[in-house]
C-alpha cells in the first residue's frame, strides 16, 4: 500500500487534491502548520472524504519531526504544497520566502534521503516565465522571474534538477501551475487564505460579493489584448488537484525529472471573467479601472500538451463551471 504525504495539505490546493486521493482510495498523511489556512479545513476534508484525516501539525523546516513521521507512516511518496505564495508579499518580505520555500524544501528533501525516499511531486508555477516572448507558453519557454516568489520556486526546480543529476533513482514531477480558481463541489473547501494581503483576481471578487470591499479594482485596461485587461489561463482547482494524482501515478512508475505546465491552454481576460463571475451569480461586480499592476504581463496562457500526453491527464472544467463552484462556495459559507 502506497502512502502520499502532502506538505501544506490543508491549503487550498493541498486540500482539494487530499479530496481526490480519498475519493480514489489512496492513502495520504498532512502536515501543515496552518499559517495560512483555518483549522476548520480539517473538519470540512473529513466530512467530504468521510475518513478520519491523518496529520500533523508540524513545520517543514522541522526535519527530524519529518523524518519520524515519513518512518510511522510508511511514506512512499511526497507531494509538496507547503510554501508562501503572495507575489506582493514576497516583494516586501522576500528573505521569508526564501527561508520558507528553499529552507522548508531542502528540510524536506533532506528528510526524504534520510528515509530513502525518492519520489516527489513539487509545486511550481507559471510566474517562473514572467513575461513570456510568446503564447501558449510550453516547458521550454525560457525563465524570467519578475519577484522574490517566482524567484524562490526557480531556485527549488534547480535543486531538484541537481538532485536528479546526482541520484537516478529520483523521480520528480515539476508542476507550473497556471490560475487555479473555483471550488470543490460540495462547497466545503474552496480558497480561502488567513493572510488576506493575498490579492488573486477570484479571491478578490469573493471580497466584493461579501461587501469587505466596494468595488474591484481592475489592474490596466489598455493592454493589447481583446478588452485592454490581462489575459490568463484560469483552471478549474479540481482539474489542477487531479493532475497531481495523475502525476503520482507517473512518478511511481518512472524515474528522471519531468516539467509540467497544468493549465487549459485558454486564455481569459479580467473583463470576461467578471462577466461570466455575474452570469452565474446573478451579482454585479462594481468595477475600477486602475494603474497596471507592478510585474504583471499582458498574456498569459499555457501550452498543456506534455501534460496532456505524458501524464494522460487534461482540464474538463469551463470557465463558467469554474464560476460556479466559487459562487457555491460563497453561497455556503456566507456568514
Ligand atoms: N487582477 C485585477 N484585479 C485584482 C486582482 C487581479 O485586475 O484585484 C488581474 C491581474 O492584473 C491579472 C489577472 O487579474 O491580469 C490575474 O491576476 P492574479 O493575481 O489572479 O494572478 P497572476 O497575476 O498571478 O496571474
Amino acid at each position: 500500500m502506497t502512502c502520499t504525504l502532502l506538505t501544506g495539505g490543508f491549503g487550498y490546493i493541498g486540500s482539494h487534491t487530499a479530496a481526490i486521493l480519498a475519493e480514489n482510495n489512496q492513502k495520504f498523511v498532512i502536515v501543515d502548520n496552518f499559517t495560512n489556512c483555518k483549522k476548520d479545513v480539517v473538519n470540512r476534508l473529513e466530512k467530504i472524504t468521510k475518513q478520519k484525516v491523518n496529520f500533523f501539525e508540524v513545520d517543514v523546516r522541522d526535519t527530524e519531526a519529518l523524518v519520524k513521521i515519513i518512518k510511522e507512516n510508511k511514506v512512499t511518496s511526497v507531494i509538496h504544497f507547503a510554501a508562501l505564495k503572495s507575489v506582493s508579499d514576497s516583494i516586501m518580505r522576500p528573505l521569508e520566502y526564501y527561508e520558507v520555500n528553499v529552507k522548508g524544501t531542502i528540510s524536506l528533501l533532506k528528510a526524504m534521503s534520510y528515509s530513502g525516499l525518492k519520489k516527489f511531486l513539487f509545486s511550481s508555477t507559471a510566474a517562473v516565465y514572467g513575461e513570456p516572448d510568446s503564447c501558449p507558453i510550453d516547458e521550454k519557454h525560457k525563465l524570467n522571474p519578475l519577484n522574490p516568489y517566482a524567484q524562490t520556486k526557480i531556485i527549488i526546480e534547480k535543486i531538484l534538477q541537481d538532485i536528479s543529476k546526482a541520484d537516478n533513482e529520483w523521480s520528480i514531477a515539476i508542476l507550473r501551475y497556471f490560475n487555479p480558481i473555483g471550488a470543490h463541489q460540495s462547497g466545503l473547501i474552496g480558497d480561502d487564505p488567513l493572510l488576506k494581503e493575498n490579492s488573486n483576481l477570484m479571491p478578490e471578487i469573493i471580497k466584493v460579493v461579501n461587501g469587505s470591499i466596494n468595488y474591484l479594482n481592475v489592474f490596466g485596461n489598455d493592454y493589447e489584448t481583446s478588452d485592454g485587461t490581462g489575459v490568463r489561463d484560469y483552471i478549474h482547482i479540481m482539474d489542477l488537484s487531479e493532475a497531481h494524482v495523475t502525476a503520482l501515478e507517473y512518478v511511481n512508475k518512472n524515474t528522471g525529472l519531468n516539467f509540467f505546465n497544468i493549465g487549459t491552454g485558454k486564455g481569459v481576460s479580467v473583463l470576461e471573467l467578471i462577466k461570466t463571475f455575474e452570469k452565474v451569480s446573478g451579482f454585479r461586480i462594481p468595477i475600477k479601472i486602475s494603474n497596471r499592476r507592478k510585474g504583471d504581463c499582458a498574456v498569459c496562457f499555457a501550452d498543456p500538451k506534455k501534460a496532456n500526453d505524458i501524464l494522460d491527464w487534461k482540464s474538463n472544467h469551463d470557465l463558467y463551471q469554474m464560476c460556479e463552484s466559487a459562487w457555491k462556495f460563497v453561497i455556503k459559507n456566507r456568514i
